[in-house]
């Protein structure tokens, strides 16, 4: 039998990338075009493909009876972060404005609204889905309130039905970070294809699908996409490839705005291109695995990961149990104990109410937020990646139980 001390660390994440994605990135070596051009062209036209195909659905109205609603738009990014900045930014979203989100999540769901000058509001999550509570959502309104910008955590879709008729009723924006959240759905639709004003997801290395780092920020909010697009590159009229491809002199073009640098490179995109035909197998895989967790964890005091409502699909970009009080073993130590056996784990998240900048800006104390602190002192994630064999399966498994009756 195996110790498993004499087996490799098993590291918590691994991106999966295949012989397609690096014959790609050579291709576009080779083709002269490296920065933002046909490829990242046809990764954001292959995205649209993907969530307008994958779940065909009735254009939602326009939310005021104003002006038409335009196709899905894929504005590709060189990270989530900045495309949250974009979106934002191009709400209007500046000082004198309040952002509501969860605490329960990563900080650039947060930072992006201090970038620009507006103050988030922290509020706490659903106990039994670890998403972003609705009601606490109302409760935080103030007059000052502009937007709303929940997380799909884990990759479980928040309650989007609920928070988007809250939205509708305070006339606030709705941008969802769905960084975990590709491909997931809520109530039949996919997660980017919703009536929210935009929709941001990640390819930083560990999510769900990766370019290494990167991002795509989803809407059909036409104003938002032309002003997104200008903001990407410096606030520039038109892009570098516009002006390649042009058949009249190309030189000029005009600034309209003090732009950001957030493009994403043909590089990054021959990497999503392959990625993106695969989310669907990668998350077949991991959904699998978590099943096989689930069955393997029943008998042991560890709650379970929230499950997606029936017929919802979830691409479990993270597995993450609670101990319960029971255990007989604190989460740190549970933790060390698995690093002992060669697993590595991670914690997400530090809840943004507990970090100093957050802390202190806002004067937050854990007991605003009990529900995010109860399941943040008892969480932690165990792998769960597509690369992961049967065996790593069976080793996680093995070690929770052997760290759990240890
Ligand atoms: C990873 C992540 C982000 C940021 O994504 P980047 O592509 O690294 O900028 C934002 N929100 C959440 C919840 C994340 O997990």
């Amino acid at each position: 039998m195996n110790r498993p001390s004499e087996l490799p660390f098993l590291p918590f994440a691994l991106p999966e990338i295949g012989e397609e994605e690096i014959a790609e990135v050579v291709d576009t070596l080779r083709s002269g075009w490296v920065t933002t051009g046909p490829k990242a062209r046809r990764f954001e036209s292959d995205f649209v493909a993907f969530l307008e195909g994958d779940a065909p659905s009735p254009r939602p109205s326009p939310p005021d009876g104003g002006e038409g609603v335009a196709g899905l738009e894929a504005i590709a990014v060189n990270s989530a972060t900045a495309g949250l900045h974009l979106a934002l930014e191009a709400l209007g979203i500046g000082p004198g404005d309040e952002v509501i989100t969860t605490t329960h999540t990563f900080t650039a769901t947060a930072e992006v609204v201090r970038y620009l000058g507006a103050d988030v509001v922290l509020v706490d999550i659903d106990p039994a889905t670890l998403n972003i509570d609705p009601k606490a959502v109302e409760a935080a309104i103030t007059p000052r309130t502009r937007c709303v910008v929940p997380v799909h955590y884990a990759g479980l879709a928040a309650d989007m039905q609920a928070i988007l008729a809250i939205a509708r009723r305070h006339g606030l924006k709705v941008v969802e970070d769905a960084a975990h959240a590709l491909p997931t759905t809520h109530r039949g639709q996919l997660v980017g294809t919703l009536a929210s004003d935009a929709t941001v997801f990640s390819f930083y290395a560990n999510k769900t699908i990766t370019t290494g780092e990167g991002g795509m920020l989803v809407t059909r909010d036409a104003a938002l996409a032309k002003r997104a697009r200008v903001m990407r590159l410096h606030g520039m009229s038109r892009d570098a490839f516009d002006r390649f491809t042009a058949t009249t002199p190309s030189w000029y073009y005009e600034i309209v705005a003090p732009g950001f640098k957030y493009n994403l490179t043909d590089i990054a995109a021959a990497l999503g291109i392959h990625q993106l035909k695969k989310a669907r197998a990668f998350a077949e895989r991991r959904a699998a695995i978590a099943a096989r967790f689930d069955a393997a964890f029943a008998d042991l005091p560890l709650r379970m990961p929230p499950l997606p409502l029936a017929g919802d699909r979830h691409p479990w970009h993270l597995y993450v149990v609670r101990l319960a009080d029971d255990a007989g073993i604190e989460r740190d130590r549970f933790i060390e104990r698995l690093f002992a056996l060669g697993i590595g784990c991670s914690v997400h998240y530090i809840p943004l109410h507990l970090h100093p900048y957050w802390r202190e800006r806002y004067g937050l104390r854990p007991e605003q937020f009990p529900h995010s602190q109860h399941a943040y002192e008892r969480m932690l994630s165990l792998p769960l990646y597509s690369k992961m064999s049967d065996a790593d399966v069976e080793r996680v498994i093995a070690a929770v139980r052997q760290a759990l009756g240890g």
